[in-house]
């Protein structure tokens, strides 16, 4: 069951059965008949103490009170709870200083849920809450749309991932766990499929294993314009691949298609690029097929809390910004060092802001922003 977080059902959740099961007391007190407290004080004998989870023995007759606690079955004979606070006992006697209606108190049976009631739509994501619901309705096994397994590799022969001391040019490959970590939050299965070095036989080699073992590739690397972008190459030789240049900064360079029925997201090398690539493009994408109805960031109009400075360059710009809500408003500032290769900013935004082209946004004006998580 704890699995099923984060997806997304398939079909509707009917209920089967009565939540709450059985009239039982949502306060601590005294189960009592409400035609015998009209006028308080009222004196009334206590014949039982009954527990959640417990079977009331006695019926509660006229002038009788048993003690019960939240949770617990309503006895019999009785039609409302006068809560602790308002009572007082001396011995086995009970004073109840005030009146109640019938039903004061009493969680009816099927309150909450009734039988072959539609709990959930099909296409609902699964939240703890949910995960909740299904458990106090005994369902244990639920149609939903599988969790995928994606895998992930990064490519380059200036990139170290065993920890070792960095020789001239080489840089430790961050994105691969960035990656594995986004897939994490998604829910999926992700498959970590190594460092590949820029050899278009180890790529492909790589590439036909996560066709075989997984649902989807994610690549970062190889994509643009450079003499040894092989990604590209061994995408085009192998799949069905469209390789384009969208017109955005960061994450101009994309590869995507098919090997075999795999789709591949061939996702730029910078780090930032490949993080803001896989928002735009790999995240939702993942999600559709996972079910999800909606499965982009949400945006919302937030106001420039300072200058968002870009040149104009024929592109939409999605700079890396912190929104702070200020006032019932979001309000949005500069996460930092807003160049492709400056992953600080990135993971310290919570947003991006969608900037069109121009020469930016001034302070005090509006400015869509996609809310990272
Ligand atoms: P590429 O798209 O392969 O041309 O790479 C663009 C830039 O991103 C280069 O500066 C690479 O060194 C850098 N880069 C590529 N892959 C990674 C990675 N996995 N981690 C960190 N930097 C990378
Ligand atoms: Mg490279």
């Amino acid at each position: 069951m704890a699995d099923l977080l984060g997806l997304v059902t398939a079909v509707d959740v009917v209920s089967r059965e009565l939540i709450p099961p059985f009239d039982n007391t949502a306060m601590d007190g005294f189960a009592v008949r409400s035609a015998d407290v009209e006028n308080p004080p009222s004196q009334l004998e206590i014949i039982e103490t009954i527990a959640a989870g417990h079977v009331p023995r006695m019926v509660v007759g006229p002038g009788q009170a048993s003690r019960i606690m939240t949770g617990a079955l309503i006895p019999e004979g009785a039609d409302a709870v006068v809560m602790v606070e308002r009572t007082s006992v001396v011995d086995d006697q009970l004073t109840v200083e005030i009146s109640v209606p019938v039903g004061n108190h009493v969680r009816p049976a099927g309150d909450d849920i009734g039988v072959d009631m539609l709990v959930f739509a099909g296409g609902t994501v699964l939240t703890a809450g949910h995960l909740g619901v299904l458990c106090s309705l005994g369902v244990t096994e639920l149609l939903v749309y599988p969790r995928l397994r994606v895998g992930v590799m990064s490519t380059g022969d200036e990139l170290v991932d065993d920890g070792s001391s960095l020789a001239p040019g080489q840089i430790r490959d961050s994105h691969r766990r960035t990656l594995l970590a986004l897939l994490d939050e998604l829910p999926v299965d992700a498959v970590d499929l190594g460092l590949i070095m820029d050899d278009e036989e180890a790529i492909e080699v790589a590439l036909r294993r996560g066709a075989t073992e997984c649902d989807a590739i994610l690549t970062s690397g190889g994509v643009s314009m450079g003499d040894f972008d092989y990604v590209k190459a061994v995408l085009d030789s192998i799949g069905d691949m469209r390789w384009m240049q969208v017109a955005i900064k960061p994450a101009k360079p994309l590869s995507f298609g098919l090997v075999g029925d795999v789709p591949v997201f061939g996702l730029p090398g910078n780090p930032v690029s490949s993080m803001v690539s896989y928002e735009l493009f790999a995240r939702p994408g993942l999600r559709a097929m996972q079910g999800h109805q909606d499965p982009v960031r949400p945006s919302v109009l937030a106001v420039a809390g300072e200058d968002l400075h870009r040149r104009e360059d024929g592109k939409t710009q999605f700079l890396r910004v912190v929104a702070t809500s200020e006032q019932g408003r979001y309000v949005v500032r500069s996460a930092g060092g807003q160049g492709s290769h400056m992953l600080r900013a990135m993971a310290n935004a919570n947003a991006l802001a969608v900037v069109p082209d121009g020469d930016g946004i001034s302070t005090g004006e509006d400015v869509e922003v996609l809310l990272l998580g």
